[in-house]
C-alpha cells in the first residue's frame, strides 16, 4: 500500500499570540486566541480523503519557524497550506520561502483573507516562495491541488484547471484561473471537532466572551448584510448566507460534549448566526428537542426581536458578540450597517430580558465621524451598558470596500502592511477620515475604554460577578491582566 500524502496545514509563527484568524487580526489586549477554524476545516476535507495531515498552529503552540521548518523536516510534506493575514503577510510568506529552501520540492500555497485579496503581490513579492494562492473559500480548492499533486507533475496545464486558483506559471508569470464558485452544500464538509482533538490543544484558545475551556464551531458561512469594512464575507465567505443541517451541527456539538472533558462553551464562529432569524429560531428549538444542555456565544446583529432572544436564552446562548459601532446616523449609513441606533436599544433590553450577555464592537473614524459624533458615540455605548465593549479605530483590509474607499480619498496612513499592527502587536490606526488623523483616533479610543470600564456601576458588577462565580472570576482575571495595563496606560501615542 502507497503511504498517504503528507500535507502541511500551517498557521505560522509571527508575534507571541499572534491571533491571525480573527477578523480583525491582531495581538489582542484580552489575551483572545482563536482557534483556526478555516484551516482545521481544509485539514477535515483532506484527511477524509485520505491524506496525512499535520495541522500546526504554531502561535497557539508557541512554535517560532526555526522548530516549524524542523517538524516540516521530519514530515516532508507534498504541499504546504499556509494561512494569511494582512499584518503578517511578509512573515507568512517568510515561512513559505524558509520551507522551500529546506524543501524544494514542497508546492506552497498561501490562503486566507490577505492572500485572497492580493494573489498577485503575494505570488510575485518573493519570487520562488509562493507557489499558488487559493482564494476566498479555500478548501475544495486546496483539495483538487491535493490530488492534481499526488496524481503527476504540477504543470501549468494541470494547475490552470483548479478554479479559484492563482500560481506562477512556468515562465515565472502570475496567472488567475476563474473564481470557484462557493460550496452550496456545507452538509458536505467533514466536521472540524475530531481535527482539533487529533492536532489541537483547545486550552490554549481563550475568548473572553465564553468559558474556557471552548471549541469554536460553525453552523453556516458568509452574511447577507453588506457593512463595508468586514473582511470575511468580502474574502473569504461570501455574502450569500449557506448553512449547514441543523442536525449535523448538534451531532457536531454533542461530539464535543463527549470527547473533551469539561468543555464549557461553544462559540459559534459564523459571520452571523441570526443572519436568518427563522433558521435561528429553528436551531434553538433542535437544542432543546434534542435535550442538549451546553453554553455558546455567537456572532449576532443588534436587530433581533424579543421572542428570537428568548428562544436563544433558553436554547443556553449566555452570549452575543455584536457590532454596535456608532450611534451617528452618518456614520452607520457610511458604513452601510443597516441599523440605527434605537434599534440598537431596543435589542440591548430585549437581550438583557432574555438573560444573554452582550458584548458590543464599536468603531471610530468612518467618514462624516467628528470629534463629536465620536463623543455622542461614547456616551451611547455608555447608556446602552453591554457587559463588555471593545472600541477601535476602524481596520480596512485589502479586499473589503472600505479599504478601496480610504485609499481612493488618500485616507490610508500606514506605509507597510507590518503597520497594521503596533511594534508589539496590538491593533493600529491606519486611516484618518476628514476631520480625524490617526493618534486622535487611538486617543479617542483610549478615552473611551477609560470612560467605559472605569465607571462604578460596570466596576461593581464585575467585582459582584467575579464573587459570586469562582469560573468568571477566573476569566476575569486571565482578560483583565493585560487588559487593565492598556486601560491605564493608553495606547502611547
Ligand atoms: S452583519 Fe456582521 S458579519 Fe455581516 S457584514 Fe455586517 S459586520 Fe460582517
Amino acid at each position: 500500500m502507497t503511504p498517504a500524502m503528507p500535507v502541511l496545514v500551517l498557521n505560522s509563527p509571527f508575534l507571541p499570540n499572534f491571533s491571525r484568524p480573527q477578523r480583525s487580526p491582531a495581538v489582542t489586549k484580552s489575551g483572545t486566541l482563536y482557534f483556526p477554524l478555516f484551516l482545521a476545516q481544509a485539514t477535515a476535507l483532506l484527511e477524509a480523503d485520505g491524506y496525512d495531515v499535520d495541522l500546526l498552529d504554531a502561535p497557539a503552540a508557541g512554535l517560532d519557524l526555526p522548530a516549524v521548518i524542523a517538524r516540516a523536516e521530519r514530515q516532508r510534506p507534498v504541499l504546504a497550506v499556509i494561512d494569511t493575514a494582512t499584518p503578517s503577510i511578509d512573515a507568512d510568506i517568510a515561512a513559505a520561502a524558509a520551507l522551500r529552501r529546506v524543501l524544494p520540492g514542497v508546492f506552497t500555497v498561501l490562503v486566507g483573507p490577505h492572500a485572497s485579496a492580493l494573489p498577485e503581490d503575494v505570488l510575485t513579492s518573493v519570487p520562488g516562495a509562493v507557489c499558488a494562492v487559493a482564494r476566498r473559500e479555500y478548501d475544495a480548492t486546496v483539495l483538487e491541488l491535493a490530488r492534481v499533486l499526488e496524481s503527476g507533475p504540477a504543470t501549468d496545464a494541470r494547475l490552470a484547471k483548479i478554479e479559484g486558483l492563482s500560481f506562477v506559471d512556468a515562465s515565472g508569470a502570475a496567472v488567475h484561473n476563474p473564481d470557484r464558485p462557493y460550496i452550496e452544500d456545507l452538509g458536505a464538509l467533514p466536521p472540524v471537532a475530531p481535527v482539533y482533538k487529533r492536532h489541537l490543544d483547545i486550552r490554549r484558545y481563550f475568548n473572553p466572551n465564553a468559558k474556557p475551556p471552548m471549541v469554536t464551531l460553525s453552523t453556516s458561512r458568509g452574511c447577507p448584510f453588506r457593512c463595508s469594512f468586514c473582511l470575511h464575507p468580502q474574502t473569504l465567505t461570501g455574502r450569500k448566507a449557506r448553512y449547514r443541517p441543523i442536525e449535523d451541527v448538534l451531532d457536531e456539538v454533542a461530539w464535543c460534549l463527549d470527547n473533551f472533558p469539561g468543555l464549557r462553551t461553544i462559540f459559534f464562529e459564523d459571520d452571523t448566526l441570526t443572519a436568518d432569524r427563522t433558521r435561528c429560531k429553528a436551531f434553538c428549538a433542535a437544542i432543546g428537542r434534542r435535550g442538549l444542555r451546553f453554553e455558546w456565544t455567537a456572532n449576532s446583529r443588534a436587530d433581533l426581536a424579543s421572542d428570537l432572544l428568548a428562544a436563544m436564552g433558553r436554547a443556553g446562548c449566555r452570549q452575543v458578540c455584536v457590532g454596535f459601532e456608532s450611534a451617528d446616523p452618518t456614520a452607520l449609513t457610511s458604513m452601510k450597517k443597516g441599523l440605527t441606533a434605537a434599534r440598537m436599544e431596543r435589542f440591548r433590553a430585549d437581550a438583557r430580558a432574555a438573560g444573554i450577555k452582550v458584548h458590543g464592537c464599536f468603531i471610530f473614524g468612518f467618514p462624516g465621524d467628528t470629534r463629536e459624533s465620536i463623543m455622542a458615540t461614547i456616551d451611547f455605548a455608555i447608556k446602552l451598558a453591554p457587559d463588555t465593549a471593545q472600541f477601535y479605530p476602524v481596520m480596512v483590509y485589502p479586499g473589503t470596500e472600505a479599504y478601496a474607499e480610504y485609499a481612493a480619498r488618500g485616507h490610508i496612513t500606514a506605509e507597510t502592511w507590518r503597520d497594521w499592527l503596533t511594534p508589539k502587536g496590538l491593533h493600529n490606526c491606519v486611516v484618518r477620515n476628514e476631520t480625524l488623523g490617526p493618534r486622535e483616533l487611538v486617543r479617542l479610543c483610549d478615552l473611551a475604554r477609560r470612560r467605559f470600564y472605569l465607571r462604578p456601576s460596570f466596576l461593581l458588577r464585575r467585582a459582584v460577578s467575579s464573587l459570586v462565580s469562582p469560573g468568571e472570576m477566573a476569566r476575569n482575571v486571565r482578560a483583565g491582566r493585560v487588559f487593565v495595563r492598556h486601560l491605564l496606560r493608553g495606547s502611547q501615542v
